[in-house]
């Protein structure tokens, strides 16, 4: 059976395709994992009940002290395996990062091509006019952030439960899967629909996955295997 690194000097069109276990190296925890956001509650809430659509409307208030203390990591910095995968991408032989993850890291990290299915923390928008706001507005407003020029409530463009992901960004994501020849599925746990399906248009030939326990993929996958996301990147030799 081949090892990752061969895998990779083989294909010419590969695909990341990535969640919250290949961010927990940079300092912030996923959802499901071993030190997860899941494990505890937030004032008797679940991280499901605050990070809903429906209490987004109903208790701004609470959902902005929860985002503001458990979701934004604004100091955290790309890890080995964000710096491998722009590597990959300077190389030639990276197509895409398709992510789960709302960090930004990929995009800091120099990656071009980063379908970022479920939002991103450092695009926030106007309710009322759709103005622009970066990550400073909602890290600097006290209570709900609102806009400067109408008064309308600032929404982070971040996919809430009860909420469709971005039609266009899900679109590029599944052409670039289905147009691959190496999927690489890190640090996800496969868990939250549509993007777990997604997986269902990759007919490349090899499917690997990274990830620190078992996932839904792990089946039809060529190569498993259970690490450190971190550091099975790191370990790649990768000539730019
Ligand atoms: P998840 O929490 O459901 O699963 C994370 C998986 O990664 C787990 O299976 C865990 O065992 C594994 N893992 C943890 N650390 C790892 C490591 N160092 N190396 C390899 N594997 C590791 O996360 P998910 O599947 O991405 O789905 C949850 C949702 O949570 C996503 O929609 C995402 O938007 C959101 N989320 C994002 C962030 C982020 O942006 N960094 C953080 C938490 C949650
Ligand atoms: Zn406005």
């Amino acid at each position: 059976m081949p090892d990752l690194q061969q895998i990779i000097d083989r294909s010419r069109r590969i695909v990341c395709f990535t969640g919250a276990g290949v961010s927990t190296a940079s300092g912030i925890p996923d959802f499901r994992g071993a030190d997860g956001l899941y494990a505890g509650k937030w004032k008797g809430l679940t991280p499901e009940m605050i990070l809903s659509q429906s209490f987004f409307f109903l208790h701004p208030e609470a959902f902005f002290e929860f985002y503001r203390e458990k979701l934004l990591f604004p100091k955290a910095k790309p890890n080995a395996a964000h710096l491998a995968m722009e590597r990959l991408e300077r190389a030639g032989k990276l197509r895409g990062v398709v992510t789960q993850n709302v960090d930004g890291l990929h995009k800091r990290a120099g990656n071009k091509l980063v379908y970022e299915i479920h939002g991103s923390v450092w695009e926030n928008y106007c309710m009322d006019c759709n103005a622009f706001y970066g990550l400073e507005k909602i890290l600097n407003s006290p209570g709900i952030p609102r806009c400067d020029r109408c008064g309308g409530v600032v929404k982070p463009w971040v996919v809430l439960y009860g909420e469709a992901p971005d039609k266009y960004s899900c679109m590029g994501a599944c052409r670039e899967i289905s147009n691959c020849d190496t999927l690489i599925v890190a640090g996800t746990s496969l868990s939250v629909e549509p993007a777990a399906s997604f997986l269902d248009y990759f007919h490349g030939k090899h499917l690997v996955v990274v990830n620190a326990e078992p996932t839904p993929a792990d089946d039809k996958a060529e190569l498993v295997l259970r690490g450190n996301a971190a550091e099975v990147f790191e370990s790649l030799e990768i000539r730019v």
